[in-house]
């Protein structure tokens, strides 16, 4: 029996439902990242290749740019 998301890997059950191990971690991504999964998966994925190279750059930019500013946030509410 295969998966019920990529209908192609062995599935096992999860609790949530029958994915193989690779789609269950997408489920667990959406679950922790929500919409923007869907987001990256829009603007990166389904790109040519070479935007995809400058997409890929551009979103690790903005990725960082929010992580650094959570640390900082987070370094501010313990002062
Ligand atoms: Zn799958």
């Amino acid at each position: 029996m295969s998966c019920y998301l990529c209908r192609d890997k062995p599935r096992l059950y999860w609790g949530t439902g029958y994915f193989c191990a690779d789609c269950k971690r997408l489920q667990d991504a959406i679950s922790i990242y929500g919409d923007r999964v869907f987001e990256v998966v829009e603007e990166v994925l389904f790109r040519t290749e070479d935007k995809q190279e400058h997409k890929i750059k551009s979103e690790l930019k903005k990725e960082i740019k929010s992580k650094e500013k959570q640390l900082e946030d987070d370094k501010q509410t313990k002062l």
